[in-house]
Parts: C-alpha cells; sequence; structure tokens
C-alpha cells in the first residue's frame, strides 16, 4: 500500500501485534482462569436472556439495563456511566473527547500502552513521569508535570500496570485538585485491591473520570464490556463521540448478569488474591529473581540476566508470560495469578533454570 495514504501521525506506525500463542497455559494477558459460564445461576439466566433477546433491533443505546446494574454495584447515579467495548474503547473516546493534536497526555512510566497509542493516532504528544527506584511512582514528579504543562488529559493508572503498584487516594486527590483539566483513572484492577475508588472523588472534582471493566475480576475479557463514571456532564460529552449503537445485545444483557451474580464470581476474584499473596511471599525467598508487590491479579518479576533463558524454558513447559521490548524492561515479565497448579509449575521452571533458587 502507498504510504501516503495515510494519516501523517500513521506513518511511522507499528501495528499493534498479537503474536499467534502456541502454550497451552497463557498467562500473558492478566485473563481469568474461570468461565463464569459454568456457574449454574449465570448460565440459568444467560439461558433465559437469549431466549428473549431481539438481534433484528438495534441495542439500546447507551445500554439502558447494563448502565443500571453498573449502577447498582457502584452506588452511583446511571447517568454517571458510559459503557464500551472493554476499557480499551472507554479510553479511546475519551481521547477523541478532550485531546487535539499537538496537545499533551500526562502519565507515568512504565504503564498501560493504550493511552499513548490512541494519543499518537491523534497527534497528541504523551508525557511519562517515570517511577521512581523499585516501580513506585512520583507523586511529587507528575505534580510538577501537571503544573508545568496543564495538560490536556491526565491519565493515572491505578493499581498500575505493568507494576501492580496501589496508590493512596490522597495522592491521585492531589493530582486531581491541581489538574485545571480531566484526569482519567484506569480502575481496571480495582476489584483486586479492594481499596477506596477514585470514584469517591467525583463529586468534590467534576473532572474526574474513572475506567472498570469485566474483562479482569469478572472473567470476561472476550466478552468486551468496560465502561466510565464521571459526573453526568462529562458523559454526555464523552457520548458525542461514541458510535450510537456501540454496544451489542449480547454483551448488555450478559454484562448486567454477571454484575447481578457478582458475589459468586468475587468469590473466584477472592481465591486468586489469596493465591497472589501465597505465591509472592514464597517467591519473594527465591533467590536469583526479584517480584514486586501487586494488587492486582498480576505481578512484575526481574529474573535479570536469567530472563532470557527463563522465558524459554517456560515456553517448552507450555507456559507463555509476557515479556517486554523496551530495553529498561527487558529482563522484565509480567505474569498473571490463575492456580496455585500453574503457579507451582512457574516456580519449578524458575528452579531449573536459576542454580541454587
Ligand atoms: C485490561 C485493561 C484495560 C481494559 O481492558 P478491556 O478488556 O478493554 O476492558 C484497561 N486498562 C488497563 C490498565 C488494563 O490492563
Amino acid at each position: 500500500m502507498n504510504n501516503n495514504w495515510l494519516r501523517k501521525t500513521l506513518k511511522d506506525f507499528a501495528p499493534y501485534a498479537v503474536a499467534p500463542i502456541h502454550e497451552k497455559t497463557v498467562i500473558n494477558a492478566n485473563e481469568s482462569y474461570f468461565n463464569i459460564l459454568s456457574l449454574p445461576s449465570v448460565m440459568k439466566d444467560a439461558e433465559e436472556a437469549l431466549a428473549s433477546l431481539k438481534p433484528q433491533i438495534y441495542p439500546a443505546p447507551m445500554a439502558d439495563t447494563l448502565r443500571e446494574a453498573i449502577a447498582d454495584y457502584l452506588s452511583v447515579d446511571p447517568s454517571w456511566i458510559l459503557a464500551g467495548n472493554g476499557g480499551d474503547e472507554v479510553i479511546t473516546y475519551i481521547i477523541n473527547t478532550f485531546l487535539d493534536p499537538e496537545d499533551i497526555l500526562l502519565t507515568h512510566a512504565p504503564t498501560f500502552d493504550m493511552y499513548d497509542t490512541e494519543a499518537a493516532v491523534i497527534g497528541a504528544k504523551t508525557i511519562s513521569v517515570p517511577d521512581l527506584p523499585g516501580f513506585k511512582r512520583d507523586w511529587d514528579g507528575i505534580a510538577k508535570a501537571v503544573e508545568k504543562y496543564q495538560p490536556k488529559l491526565t491519565v493515572l493508572c491505578d493499581p498500575n500496570n505493568p507494576t501492580g503498584e496501589l496508590a493512596p487516594l490522597s495522592e491521585i486527590e492531589r493530582i486531581v485538585s491541581l489538574s485545571k483539566n480531566p484526569v482519567l483513572v484506569d480502575e481496571a484492577y480495582m476489584e483486586f485491591a479492594q481499596a477506596e475508588s477514585a470514584i469517591s472523588l467525583i463529586k468534590k472534582y467534576p473532572n474526574v473520570m474513572v475506567i472498570r471493566t469485566l474483562s479482569k475480576a469478572f472473567g470476561l475479557a472476550g466478552m468486551r464490556c468496560g465502561y466510565m463514571v464521571a459526573d453526568s456532564d462529562m458523559i454526555d460529552a464523552v457520548s458525542k463521540v461514541k458510535s450510537p449503537y456501540n454496544l451489542n445485545i449480547f454483551t448488555q444483557a450478559f454484562g448486567a448478569i454477571a454484575l447481578k451474580h457478582r458475589d459468586e464470581i468475587f468469590k473466584v476474584r477472592d481465591g486468586i488474591i489469596a493465591e497472589r499473596d501465597r505465591f509472592l511471599a514464597e517467591l519473594s525467598s527465591v533467590n536469583g529473581i526479584r517480584v514486586y508487590p501487586s494488587s492486582t491479579n498480576f505481578f512484575l518479576m526481574d529474573a535479570g540476566t536469567y530472563a532470557p533463558a527463563l522465558f524459554e524454558a517456560l515456553r517448552k513447559a507450555d507456559i507463555l508470560v509476557k515479556k517486554y521490548k523496551s530495553p529498561e524492561m527487558a529482563s522484565f515479565f509480567r505474569i498473571t495469578v490463575t492456580t496455585k497448579d500453574v503457579d507451582e509449575r512457574v516456580l519449578s521452571v524458575i528452579r531449573e533454570v536459576i542454580p541454587n533458587a
């Protein structure tokens, strides 16, 4: 294809490539190991919903039933909710709503790639404040950058992907209060942190937006359902760029069913949290690697000079973990927590590869 056909911002773009997966145990994308359709109560409601779907009719533009289910879950007004095809779609909407070309998006690094990628499509610039040693966010640095640039959009990922770090809500509030413009807090993993959400800031600070998803703690990554929570004026603004019927009838129906059965689904989540804490405690005494504390369903591991050999050995054991291309992160893996069985297999591969581990 003629490269001149592309919009200018896309000319040097590397396509988002998901490599084909051959491994049986996939712990590289923070997916759940648990299929919620195996819960009889969920399956029963899903079958009933399926029987009454009307695929010949366009879906509800604002996904009213799902919106009410989300509002009930979070104890907020439904007018504060906008649902999308995963948190990813909502992030795209937010960037399309608030950023012009040349505008600044401020975030911290390392973090989720989507913010920078979507900003780059628009021609906006991302400025990232690097974490302090040990992947602690540099809150003073972020605060200074907000005051210096007054970015059109600030994005804080909390708990952060890929570091797993949870921020004190007081630091989020400091950034929000210093910013004259919108601040997006991406809480895709908040259900694993069980800490107070930035949603509690919205009443006082109408510039706050929070993203959540059913992909992680609800185990519905394949369904594509995420949402934003913000003051209704912000929801109305973001709705301007939303495609009219963005969310299909299956996602609207099954998303509401998952939320209805959240108590059962959260038992699985609680098991993952317990396994995360158990596994991290075990790994912290293993020589040759370093693991970082996590408030999510994954953790970051530094395997130092053993990283290439360990990645290949895991692969041979049919286990795929996430590794990074950037030179600073070359010795790191991000590992999704699923079950004790899987974790024990990971540990035995570590012990094979690292002498005295
Ligand atoms: C997974 C994830 C999302 C959203 O994922 P969707 O599957 O699109 O809902 C958003 N932010 C972060 C940091 C994530 O890891």
